[in-house]
């Protein structure tokens, strides 16, 4: 579930466990390309920027296309300066 209601209490609770702490965002663009939005990139800035999610580099993962036939997936680290595609060796379309 997405969302921020209570977010920064729980990243709170977990980074002070020092178990478990934020890593980045994942979604799904249904029946469309994984690019990631304008909304998705200005998010993932704002969340390197932010202290409240203490993750500098957070990670964006977002599979695009329809899961009952191919599908596709992009990955990328973002910094507060730079993005950073990550190119697995995965194959571009997937199929079920
Ligand atoms: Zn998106």
């Amino acid at each position: 579930m997405r969302g921020v209601s209570g977010l920064a209490t729980l990243l709170a609770d977990l980074w002070g466990r020092g178990r478990e702490h934020y890593l980045g965002e994942w979604h799904f663009h249904p029946f469309a390309p994984p690019t990631p939005s304008g909304a998705d990139i200005q998010q993932m800035k704002s969340i390197s920027r932010s202290k409240q999610y203490q993750c500098r580099e957070p990670v964006l993962l977002i599979i695009g296309g329809d899961p009952k036939a191919a599908w596709s997936l992009h990955a990328e680290v973002f910094s507060r300066e730079e993005r950073h595609p990550l190119r697995p060796s995965l194959p571009k379309m997937c199929s079920t």
